[in-house]
């Protein structure tokens, strides 16, 4: 199915009718001083038949004109992800099997006479000002870093970038486990690139670790290379199968009218700078390191269950360096039960998923795992798991199409009994990655 054309799915009852099966969603602001998160419910969310998203880019044009004084010269787009399976393997070498939504940032750009970048977004409160001839540092607002550390990254890559001013508009709510973060860097690199007029200068894959470094230098998250990869490469109907180790990819058949991809978001915050994530990479290398492999990536079965007989590896190490392999084999046979259309195995594998995250990674919560079980025995569930990084964020559920509305509907009235509080859950489906609007 190419982008832009409407999806033969029609799922009913989007909010006023009392549905919680919202594809509009929600969305949220950034607050002001202490750069803490802010959501608020749409008021009127879309009515009828429209059951994936296209963000509006009018108030974007209309907001840059009157922040700016003059009209945007360009608009570019970059998507937030959902990993169908392959969680916490990028930074052990191993696969990953994202997808790109249909929840995007968007950006208006226009060139200014100085040597200066000004930063905004819609979605936060104070912008920034960037001096393209001094060093580029870490500074307020703090969500700008992710904006500098594009820029340092572009002009460490010999890319000559120009001043600029740039408004940030998005869909893709924010700390969601939906990876605003990276689609922030990639929107940030092509509204760059194409204010110098250097759209393409730079290869996709580059372009992603490029983000990817300035989210580690720059936002102190020592991220993989999955969410800038994916919002960069991502195709409309296509699932991408990316080999963390040397970066090359496999587009997968992921447009089956017939079935769906729900998006439960817990609203529990994950903050991958915290240190839980931190924590699980260095596990990974420590146990790479005294089975003196490369990377894990490296490892097998039988090789970790031999290490923790040995007392080689730890018990964490070992439970880590366990998902780890299981996850690549997991991901690799789901790409196999994609190609043949199975969805029962393809559950099954998401289940497998989800048990190793939660048993031996130890990066679920009882939200998304809430969320799995309350999924699980309804008819038209195919499976489901926590995706992104854990500690909170979003869980998916692969479903029927048809079956879709009601499945939604009793997950989050399961959800909403145990937590005094629903989960918001939208569809999405597999869209193009970064690009000009
Ligand atoms: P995730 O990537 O899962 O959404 P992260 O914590 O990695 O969560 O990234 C969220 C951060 O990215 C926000 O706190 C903010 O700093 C930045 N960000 C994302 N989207 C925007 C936006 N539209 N405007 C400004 N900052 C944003
Ligand atoms: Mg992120």
């Amino acid at each position: 199915m190419a982008a832009g054309t409407p999806h033969p799915l029609v799922l009913a009852g989007s909010g006023e009718s009392g549905s919680i099966f919202r594809p509009g969603g929600r969305f949220f602001r950034l607050a002001g001083r202490r750069g803490q998160l802010r959501s608020r419910r749409r008021l009127t969310p879309p009515r009828g038949r429209a059951s994936f998203r296209r963000m509006n880019i009018e108030p974007l044009k209309e907001q840059f004109a009157a922040r700016f004084g003059r009209p945007p010269q360009h608009l570019v787009r970059a998507p937030g992800r959902v990993n169908l399976v392959g969680e916490h393997t990028d930074y052990n070498d191993g696969f990953v099997l994202p997808i790109a939504i249909d929840r995007q940032i968007a950006a208006a750009v226009a060139i200014r006479e100085d040597r200066t970048l000004r930063l905004a977004s819609m979605e936060a409160d104070e912008q920034a000002a960037v001096a393209l001839d001094e060093p580029i540092e870490t500074g307020s607002p703090a969500w700008a870093n992710y904006c500098r550390g594009v820029a340092a990254g572009l002009l460490d890559a010999g890319v000559e970038l120009v001043g600029a001013d740039v408004l940030f508009h998005s869909d893709v709510p924010l700390g969601a486990g939906l990876s605003s973060s990276a689609a922030l860097e990639v929107c940030t690199a092509m509204a760059l690139l194409a204010a110098a007029g250097k759209t393409g200068a730079v290869a996709p894959y580059d372009l992603a670790r490029l983000c990817q470094t300035a989210e580690h230098v720059y936002a102190g998250a020592p991220c993989g290379i999955m969410d800038q990869a994916i919002s960069v490469m991502g195709r409309a109907g296509r699932a991408l199968l990316l080999d963390c180790r040397d970066g090359s990819t496999e587009l997968i058949p992921f447009d089956d009218p017939r079935m769906v991809l729900l998006v439960a978001d817990t609203q529990v915050k994950h903050a991958i700078a915290d240190g839980g994530y931190a924590a699980r990479r260095t596990q990974c290398e420590s146990a790479a390191a005294k089975l003196h492999l490369p990377s894990l990536r490296d490892a097998d079965a039988g090789m970790v269950a031999d290490a923790a007989e040995t007392g080689k590896l730890d018990e964490k190490e070992t439970m880590r360096a366990r998902h780890v392999v299981g996850e690549i084999a997991r991901t690799l046979a789901a790409v196999e039960a994609l190609k043949g259309g199975d969805y029962r195995r393809f559950g099954e594998l998401m289940y497998g998923s989800h048990a190793s995250l939660r048993d031996d990674y130890e990066v679920s919560c009882p939200e998304l795992d809430a969320i799995v079980e309350l999924a699980r025995p309804l008819g038209g569930v195919c499976g489901a798991r926590m995706t992104g990084g854990g500690f909170g964020g979003s869980a998916i559920i692969l479903a029927q199409a048809e079956r879709a509305e009601e499945i939604s509907q009793a997950v989050a009235a399961g959800f909403a009994e145990r937590f005094g509080r629903a989960c918001p859950i939208f569809a999405t489906r597999a869209e193009a990655g970064a690009g000009m609007l």
